[in-house]
């Protein structure tokens, strides 16, 4: 499938997302006070999110970056989840807070959470997702911080893409799925 920029439309405007973002980022500051967290970035749709929402965090953070893939270049996850580079420091005892995109049937958040508590005796092991579709949710994982709710959308822009392309749009779109 080829999309066209002129096949998508706006779902989460440039305003409404740095606000939205703005308001995480106050829950975030509010549950650790000023304990130092752990933020692990998921590459590469979480970079925007991420990036946005350090800027709005009043406590302290140390930031990781590792990269995952469930898509190749289609709409929909292969349901394997690819570890790219999972490289962490050690986190026993440290608050850790994950950084994703989006979560769809949750595999991907599922894998690395699980990675994560089967290897280090974190303080507290926090999920936060800038979008959330529930409609396809194969495991039992809710992030604990949520920017947005969507349904059934395949959403491209501010960090997500479709076959690399449209990271770098400031708004969240959707392209309708046949
Ligand atoms: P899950 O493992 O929860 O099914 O999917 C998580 C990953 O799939 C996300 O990190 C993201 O890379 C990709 N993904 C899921 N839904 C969408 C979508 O609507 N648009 C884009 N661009 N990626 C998606």
């Amino acid at each position: 499938m080829k999309i066209l920029k002129e096949d998508i439309k706006p779902l989460f405007s440039e305003e409404e997302i740095q606000l939205r973002v703005k308001e995480v980022a106050r829950e975030i500051d509010l549950y650790y006070k000023d304990e130092e967290v752990y933020v692990i970035c998921v590459l590469k749709g979480s970079v925007m999110f991420t990036v946005d929402l350090v800027k709005s965090l009043t406590v302290p953070i140390k930031m990781e970056f590792i990269r995952l893939s469930s898509y190749g270049s289609s709409t929909t996850t292969t349901g394997k989840v690819h570890a790219v580079d999972i490289s962490l420091p050690d986190l026993n005892d440290k608050h850790v807070l994950v950084i994703e995109d989006i979560v769809d049937t949750g595999l991907t958040a599922k894998f690395l959470l699980d990675f994560i508590n089967n290897n280090f005796h974190t303080k507290t092991t926090k999920f936060c997702s800038l979008l959330d579709k529930k409609c396809f949710r194969r495991t039992e994982i809710e992030p604990d911080y949520v920017g947005f709710n969507i349904d059934n959308k395949f959403v491209i822009g501010y960090g997500l893409d479709y076959d690399g392309q449209f990271r770098n749009m400031p708004y969240i779109g959707y392209v309708e799925i046949e």
